[in-house]
Protein backbone atom coordinates (compact mmCIF):
# COMPACT_ATOMS: atom_id res chain seq x y z
CA UNK A 1 0.00 0.00 0.00
CA UNK A 2 1.32 3.84 -0.80
CA UNK A 3 0.98 6.69 0.90
CA UNK A 4 -2.35 8.07 -1.09
CA UNK A 5 -5.00 8.02 1.36
CA UNK A 6 -7.91 6.78 0.10
CA UNK A 7 -11.41 5.11 1.02
CA UNK A 8 -15.02 4.85 -0.28
CA UNK A 9 -17.99 4.89 0.94
CA UNK A 10 -19.21 1.75 3.46
CA UNK A 11 -22.63 1.00 5.01
CA UNK A 12 -22.53 1.52 8.79
CA UNK A 13 -25.36 -1.69 8.84
CA UNK A 14 -22.93 -4.18 10.52
CA UNK A 15 -21.07 -1.57 13.02
CA UNK A 16 -17.59 0.86 13.07
CA UNK A 17 -15.18 -1.95 13.10
CA UNK A 18 -16.64 -3.84 10.56
CA UNK A 19 -16.11 -1.11 8.70
CA UNK A 20 -12.78 -0.27 9.54
CA UNK A 21 -12.18 -4.04 8.54
CA UNK A 22 -13.73 -3.94 5.42
CA UNK A 23 -11.42 -1.21 4.72
CA UNK A 24 -8.87 -2.45 4.88
CA UNK A 25 -10.02 -6.02 3.27
CA UNK A 26 -9.75 -2.78 0.17
CA UNK A 27 -6.19 -1.07 0.65
CA UNK A 28 -8.34 1.55 2.02
CA UNK A 29 -6.98 3.66 5.03
CA UNK A 30 -10.02 5.81 5.57
CA UNK A 31 -13.79 5.96 4.72
CA UNK A 32 -17.07 7.38 4.60
CA UNK A 33 -20.50 6.65 5.55
CA UNK A 34 -23.99 7.70 6.63
CA UNK A 35 -24.84 8.20 10.26
CA UNK A 36 -27.85 6.74 9.88
CA UNK A 37 -30.18 4.97 6.98
CA UNK A 38 -31.40 7.42 4.77
CA UNK A 39 -34.21 5.53 4.11
CA UNK A 40 -34.90 4.79 8.43
CA UNK A 41 -34.33 8.17 11.27
CA UNK A 42 -33.60 5.93 14.02
CA UNK A 43 -30.08 6.28 15.10
CA UNK A 44 -28.45 2.97 15.39
CA UNK A 45 -28.01 2.41 18.90
CA UNK A 46 -25.03 4.01 20.23
CA UNK A 47 -22.24 0.79 20.55
CA UNK A 48 -19.44 3.08 22.20
CA UNK A 49 -16.95 -0.20 22.58
CA UNK A 50 -17.62 -0.30 18.73
CA UNK A 51 -16.94 3.09 18.23
CA UNK A 52 -13.67 2.81 19.82
CA UNK A 53 -12.66 -0.88 18.55
CA UNK A 54 -12.31 1.33 15.72
CA UNK A 55 -10.06 4.11 16.22
CA UNK A 56 -7.84 2.02 17.95
CA UNK A 57 -7.97 -0.34 14.31
CA UNK A 58 -7.40 2.93 12.60
CA UNK A 59 -4.64 3.81 15.06
CA UNK A 60 -2.88 0.55 14.42
CA UNK A 61 -3.62 0.87 10.60
CA UNK A 62 -2.66 3.91 10.29
CA UNK A 63 -5.82 5.65 9.04
CA UNK A 64 -6.57 9.42 7.59
CA UNK A 65 -9.77 10.79 9.45
CA UNK A 66 -12.99 8.95 8.67
CA UNK A 67 -15.50 10.88 7.02
CA UNK A 68 -19.32 10.72 8.53
CA UNK A 69 -21.88 11.96 5.69
CA UNK A 70 -25.14 13.57 7.01
CA UNK A 71 -28.30 12.20 5.18
CA UNK A 72 -28.75 13.65 2.23
CA UNK A 73 -31.98 14.61 2.46
CA UNK A 74 -31.47 16.79 5.25
CA UNK A 75 -32.65 20.38 4.81
CA UNK A 76 -31.11 22.81 6.99
CA UNK A 77 -32.16 25.92 4.75
CA UNK A 78 -35.38 24.86 4.52
CA UNK A 79 -38.32 27.65 5.03
CA UNK A 80 -40.39 25.19 7.21
CA UNK A 81 -39.35 25.86 10.65
CA UNK A 82 -40.36 22.42 11.18
CA UNK A 83 -37.97 20.79 8.53
CA UNK A 84 -35.16 23.36 9.19
CA UNK A 85 -35.34 22.49 12.83
CA UNK A 86 -35.15 18.74 12.04
CA UNK A 87 -32.18 18.83 10.26
CA UNK A 88 -30.68 20.77 13.29
CA UNK A 89 -31.83 18.09 15.68
CA UNK A 90 -30.61 15.30 13.62
CA UNK A 91 -27.04 17.24 12.73
CA UNK A 92 -26.65 17.85 16.38
CA UNK A 93 -26.85 14.04 17.15
CA UNK A 94 -24.78 12.70 14.60
CA UNK A 95 -21.82 15.72 16.27
CA UNK A 96 -22.99 13.92 19.15
CA UNK A 97 -22.15 10.50 17.93
CA UNK A 98 -18.94 11.87 16.21
CA UNK A 99 -17.16 13.34 19.55
CA UNK A 100 -17.35 9.39 20.63
CA UNK A 101 -14.73 9.31 17.50
CA UNK A 102 -13.07 12.40 17.91
CA UNK A 103 -10.61 14.45 15.51
CA UNK A 104 -12.68 13.28 12.54
CA UNK A 105 -15.13 14.60 10.09
CA UNK A 106 -18.79 15.48 9.56
CA UNK A 107 -19.62 16.20 6.32
CA UNK A 108 -22.82 17.76 5.07
CA UNK A 109 -25.09 19.11 2.03
CA UNK A 110 -25.84 23.06 2.51
CA UNK A 111 -29.46 22.45 1.80
CA UNK A 112 -31.70 23.92 -1.23
CA UNK A 113 -33.35 27.13 -0.85
CA UNK A 114 -36.87 26.27 -2.49
CA UNK A 115 -37.39 29.83 -3.73
CA UNK A 116 -36.44 31.88 -0.88
CA UNK A 117 -33.46 32.86 -2.49
CA UNK A 118 -29.42 32.48 -2.16
CA UNK A 119 -29.05 34.95 0.63
CA UNK A 120 -32.16 33.69 2.98
CA UNK A 121 -30.74 30.08 2.69
CA UNK A 122 -27.62 31.20 3.67
CA UNK A 123 -28.53 33.01 6.59
CA UNK A 124 -30.56 29.83 7.49
CA UNK A 125 -27.67 27.30 7.39
CA UNK A 126 -25.53 30.02 9.25
CA UNK A 127 -28.37 30.07 12.34
CA UNK A 128 -28.37 26.31 12.43
CA UNK A 129 -24.55 26.12 12.36
CA UNK A 130 -24.14 29.12 15.14
CA UNK A 131 -26.70 26.40 17.22
CA UNK A 132 -24.80 23.27 16.39
CA UNK A 133 -21.27 23.90 17.04
CA UNK A 134 -19.75 24.50 20.50
CA UNK A 135 -16.26 25.23 21.04
CA UNK A 136 -14.92 22.33 23.04
CA UNK A 137 -15.80 19.79 20.12
CA UNK A 138 -13.23 17.82 18.21
CA UNK A 139 -14.95 16.66 14.88
CA UNK A 140 -14.63 19.67 11.88
CA UNK A 141 -17.70 19.91 10.15
CA UNK A 142 -17.29 20.64 6.62
CA UNK A 143 -19.88 21.99 3.71
CA UNK A 144 -19.59 20.07 0.67
CA UNK A 145 -19.55 21.80 -2.76
CA UNK A 146 -22.76 20.89 -4.49
CA UNK A 147 -23.35 20.68 -8.10
CA UNK A 148 -26.22 23.46 -8.28
CA UNK A 149 -29.40 21.29 -9.51
CA UNK A 150 -32.06 23.19 -8.18
CA UNK A 151 -32.03 25.68 -5.68
CA UNK A 152 -29.21 24.43 -3.88
CA UNK A 153 -27.08 26.49 -1.56
CA UNK A 154 -22.59 26.17 -2.40
CA UNK A 155 -22.54 25.58 -5.62
CA UNK A 156 -19.65 28.57 -5.78
CA UNK A 157 -17.18 29.05 -3.61
CA UNK A 158 -18.51 32.47 -3.02
CA UNK A 159 -21.45 31.16 -1.37
CA UNK A 160 -19.83 28.19 1.17
CA UNK A 161 -17.40 31.30 1.50
CA UNK A 162 -20.55 33.74 2.89
CA UNK A 163 -21.39 30.83 5.06
CA UNK A 164 -17.92 30.37 6.72
CA UNK A 165 -17.29 33.92 7.37
CA UNK A 166 -20.98 34.49 8.61
CA UNK A 167 -20.67 31.47 11.63
CA UNK A 168 -19.13 32.32 14.95
CA UNK A 169 -17.18 29.44 15.61
CA UNK A 170 -16.22 28.90 11.97
CA UNK A 171 -12.86 27.03 13.13
CA UNK A 172 -14.57 24.23 13.34
CA UNK A 173 -15.07 24.15 9.57
CA UNK A 174 -14.28 22.80 6.73
CA UNK A 175 -15.16 22.01 3.31
CA UNK A 176 -15.24 18.76 1.31
CA UNK A 177 -14.49 18.86 -2.84
CA UNK A 178 -16.84 16.77 -4.62
CA UNK A 179 -15.08 16.47 -8.10
CA UNK A 180 -18.35 15.46 -10.19
CA UNK A 181 -20.69 18.45 -8.04
CA UNK A 182 -18.19 20.87 -9.21
CA UNK A 183 -17.24 20.14 -12.72
CA UNK A 184 -21.21 20.28 -13.20
CA UNK A 185 -21.46 23.82 -11.29
CA UNK A 186 -19.41 25.18 -13.43
CA UNK A 187 -15.75 24.53 -12.48
CA UNK A 188 -13.09 23.49 -15.19
CA UNK A 189 -11.48 20.94 -13.86
CA UNK A 190 -10.67 18.65 -16.47
CA UNK A 191 -9.03 22.11 -18.89
CA UNK A 192 -8.26 24.33 -16.08
CA UNK A 193 -7.19 22.52 -12.39
CA UNK A 194 -4.47 25.23 -11.71
CA UNK A 195 -6.75 27.72 -12.27
CA UNK A 196 -9.80 26.42 -10.06
CA UNK A 197 -7.49 25.80 -7.36
CA UNK A 198 -6.58 29.23 -7.55
CA UNK A 199 -10.30 30.54 -7.08
CA UNK A 200 -10.63 28.01 -4.53
CA UNK A 201 -7.64 29.69 -2.24
CA UNK A 202 -8.45 33.17 -3.25
CA UNK A 203 -12.26 32.72 -2.04
CA UNK A 204 -12.55 30.16 0.42
CA UNK A 205 -8.59 29.63 0.98
CA UNK A 206 -6.88 25.90 0.81
CA UNK A 207 -6.62 25.46 4.38
CA UNK A 208 -10.46 24.83 4.47
CA UNK A 209 -10.41 22.14 2.03
CA UNK A 210 -10.05 18.85 4.30
CA UNK A 211 -11.13 16.32 2.05
CA UNK A 212 -12.06 15.04 -1.11
CA UNK A 213 -15.39 13.37 -3.31
CA UNK A 214 -13.69 11.37 -5.71
CA UNK A 215 -16.29 10.66 -8.52
CA UNK A 216 -16.45 11.09 -12.24
CA UNK A 217 -19.68 12.64 -13.47
CA UNK A 218 -22.82 11.03 -15.96
CA UNK A 219 -23.60 14.65 -17.05
CA UNK A 220 -21.56 17.45 -19.36
CA UNK A 221 -19.54 20.18 -17.78
CA UNK A 222 -21.62 22.69 -16.17
CA UNK A 223 -25.08 20.80 -16.65
CA UNK A 224 -25.29 21.24 -13.02
CA UNK A 225 -26.83 17.47 -12.42
CA UNK A 226 -25.53 15.38 -9.70
CA UNK A 227 -24.73 12.11 -11.33
CA UNK A 228 -21.95 10.37 -9.89
CA UNK A 229 -20.28 7.86 -12.49
CA UNK A 230 -17.65 5.00 -11.69
CA UNK A 231 -13.91 6.10 -12.30
CA UNK A 232 -12.75 6.62 -16.04
CA UNK A 233 -16.36 5.95 -17.20
CA UNK A 234 -17.72 9.42 -17.28
CA UNK A 235 -17.04 13.12 -18.47
CA UNK A 236 -14.44 13.99 -16.28
CA UNK A 237 -12.22 10.72 -17.66
CA UNK A 238 -9.63 8.97 -16.26
CA UNK A 239 -6.79 11.21 -17.61
CA UNK A 240 -8.02 14.19 -15.33
CA UNK A 241 -8.73 12.28 -12.35
CA UNK A 242 -5.13 10.80 -12.09
CA UNK A 243 -4.19 15.00 -12.63
CA UNK A 244 -6.08 15.35 -9.84
CA UNK A 245 -5.26 12.95 -7.41
CA UNK A 246 -1.47 14.10 -8.29
CA UNK A 247 -1.96 17.76 -8.17
CA UNK A 248 0.25 19.03 -5.25
CA UNK A 249 -2.17 20.43 -3.78
CA UNK A 250 -4.57 17.61 -3.65
CA UNK A 251 -2.33 14.94 -3.19
CA UNK A 252 -2.16 14.64 0.24
CA UNK A 253 -6.08 15.27 1.02
CA UNK A 254 -7.77 12.00 1.42
CA UNK A 255 -9.99 10.66 -0.91
CA UNK A 256 -13.39 9.51 -0.73
CA UNK A 257 -15.17 7.44 -3.42
CA UNK A 258 -18.40 8.18 -3.91
CA UNK A 259 -19.21 6.25 -6.93
CA UNK A 260 -21.99 3.91 -8.45
CA UNK A 261 -20.11 0.81 -7.01
CA UNK A 262 -20.44 -2.45 -4.64
CA UNK A 263 -17.51 -3.28 -2.32
CA UNK A 264 -15.66 -5.52 -4.94
CA UNK A 265 -16.17 -2.64 -7.03
CA UNK A 266 -14.36 0.03 -4.73
CA UNK A 267 -11.72 -2.84 -4.53
CA UNK A 268 -11.15 -2.49 -8.37
CA UNK A 269 -10.94 1.45 -8.74
CA UNK A 270 -8.61 1.63 -5.35
CA UNK A 271 -6.12 -0.14 -7.06
CA UNK A 272 -6.36 1.45 -10.11
CA UNK A 273 -6.02 5.13 -8.00
CA UNK A 274 -2.95 3.72 -5.94
CA UNK A 275 -1.18 2.64 -9.57
CA UNK A 276 -1.85 6.47 -11.08
CA UNK A 277 -0.68 7.92 -7.70
CA UNK A 278 2.63 9.40 -7.38
CA UNK A 279 4.74 9.04 -4.73
FE1 LIG B 1 -22.64 14.43 -0.44
FE1 LIG C 1 -20.28 14.02 -2.59
ZN1 LIG D 1 -23.41 13.96 -5.50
Amino acid sequence: MNSMKIGCHLSVAQGYLHMGKEAISIDANTFQFFTRNPRGWKTKELNIQDMEDLISLMKSNGFSPILAHAPYTLNPCAADERVHEFALMVMKEDLAIMEHMPENYYNFHPGSHVGQGIEAGIQLIVEALDHMLYTEQKTTVLLETMSGKGSEVGSTFEELQEIIKRVRLNDKLGVCMDSCHIYSAGYNIVEDLDGILEKFDKVIGLNRLKAIHLNDSMTPFGSKKDRHAKIGQGTIGLDAIIRFINHPLLKNLPFYLETPNDVPGYAEEIKILRQAYNE
